[in-house]
């Protein structure tokens, strides 16, 4: 039976979506002082923000689309086996989408994305420390810094154009060589020689946990969770000045003053239903988890020629990455968990595997690397909160952030032109 329900004050939200970046922003206004309300059919963080790797990178400014991409990328589409793969079936569905990732690549343009992505996540790292402290998890966000690791020093030089502007944009990094990256890590193979360690990066200890308690930490300040899924927003004329929202659900039906997008890959099927169209991709995520893997690491360690993380875990270490095209209904790949595992084994000798659990799981893709952020032109009272890619966990606080002082109108609204669903 259909649920109606009405929004109590003129201050009421509802935010769509339970991922990291749903539950931060429900946190936010919350805190701002908003009636809110969280609709999403599944448990809060288990989509997208259940799998990954957890790293808090504020230092990842480079968007993924660099200049030169062409060439770095195009043997590694046609590989099977590559970081980066397309199925064939899937070539002409992701064509216009990798069309513009490529028009992205511009110098001019990249560095316009190196200086968005920079004032979204200053101070990630800090803000989601001051969170964990504020709903009683202080251990769980750690700076621990971020280790990238190379073959040899000229595969580094082949990625210096991309360290050159991230230090461009504020970024401290220590170049290591073999000596180096052993002291810090030495259960690392020798195989890699080189390295790049970011002093000021950290990572979430787990991010299922970390997103469970930040649900459960709002649900005690008095956010409503309703387990539902939307079907269909629209604005209706009401005595408030911008109109009520009226959303949805399968089973039930809220009003609210202002509505936040915030459903991930899925984002873009409920902006939709306003006529409104995004470009958004879904970059399958894989990792493989072991509990017990018999060896031991104390930060996030990118193997760079793989694109892999391994990040140790409060429940054990966790190997992730690749980069999937194939849309939201094609099976999770074995080959793609065997290839984590193998680069797994190769970056730490001795790891062992035989328990681990596969996963995979959405990143929600723009082709310029941005997140579509803030409110919708023509649409009083929307916002959008979604398309973080591969750094939902560290651009989710800021996110937060913005929204929630650009409802109160304590906001420079300029902030949110390069995230705008305008652009598109
Ligand atoms: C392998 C991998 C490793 C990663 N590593 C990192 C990392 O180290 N650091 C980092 O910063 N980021 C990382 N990411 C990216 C990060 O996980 C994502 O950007 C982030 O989780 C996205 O969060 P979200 O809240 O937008 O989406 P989600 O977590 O997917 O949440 C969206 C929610 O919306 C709900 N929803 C969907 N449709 C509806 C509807 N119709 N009605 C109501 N609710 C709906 C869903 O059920 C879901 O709960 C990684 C991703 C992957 C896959």
């Amino acid at each position: 039976m259909e649920k109606t329900r009405q929004a109590s004050s003129a201050s009421s939200v509802v935010v769509i979506g339970a991922g990291i970046v749903g539950l931060c922003v429900a946190h936010e206004l919350r805190k701002a002082g908003y009636q809110v309300s969280i609709i999403d059919p599944e448990e809060p963080g288990s989509q997208c923000s259940f799998g990954n790797a957890g790293a808090i990178s504020a230092g990842s400014v480079a968007p993924l689309a660099m200049p030169g991409i062409m060439k770095s990328a195009a043997g590694m589409l046609f590989d099977v086996d590559s970081p980066l793969h397309v199925p064939w079936h899937y070539w002409l569905r992701a064509a216009p989408w990798l069309r513009r990732f490529v028009a992205s690549a511009t110098p001019q343009r990249v560095e316009q994305i190196a200086s968005a992505l920079q004032d979204l996540f200053a101070g990630a790292l800090e803000h989601h420390q001051a969170l964990a402290r504020e709903i009683g998890c202080p251990k769980r966000v750690v700076q621990t810094g971020q280790l990238h690791l190379y073959r040899d020093t000229a595969a580094l030089a082949k990625d210096a154009g991309s360290w050159r502007l991230r230090e461009r944009h504020g970024v401290r990094i220590e170049q290591l060589d073999a000596r180096g990256v052993r002291a810090l890590e030495p259960a690392v193979s020798d195989v890699y020689r080189a390295g790049v360690f970011m002093p000021e990066q950290g990572a979430v200890t787990e991010p299922f946990l970390y997103a469970g308690a930040i649900a459960h930490a709002v649900r005690r300040q008095g956010v409503q969770f309703i387990r539902d899924s939307v079907r269909r927003v629209r604005r209706m004329p009401s005595s408030s000045p911008g109109g009520t929202w009226q959303v949805e659900g399968a089973q039930s039906s809220l009003q609210a003053e202002q509505l936040v997008i915030a459903a991930g890959i899925w984002s873009a099927d409920l902006l939709r239903t306003l006529g409104l169209r995004v470009p958004l991709e879904s970059q399958r995520g894989y990792h493989l988890h072991v509990t017990d893997p018999g060896v031991s690491i104390s930060r996030p360690l990118v193997l760079a020629d793989r694109k892999v993380f391994m990040v140790p875990m409060e429940t054990g270490l966790r190997i992730s990455g690749t980069v999937e095209f194939g849309g939201l209904s094609m099976p999770p790949s074995e080959r793609r968990s065997e290839l984590l595992g193998a680069a797994g084994r190769e970056g730490l000798p001795g790891l062992r595997l035989d328990a681990a659990s596969a996963w995979m799981g959405h990143r929600p893709c723009l082709p310029d690397s941005l997140p579509v952020l803030g409110p919708v032109p023509g649409h009083p009272g929307l916002w959008c909160a979604f398309g973080h890619g591969h750094l939902g966990v560290t651009g989710s606080i800021n996110t937060a952030r913005w929204i929630a002082q650009g409802m109160r109108g304590q906001f420079d609204m300029a902030r949110f032109a390069p995230f705008s669903i305008a652009r598109f």
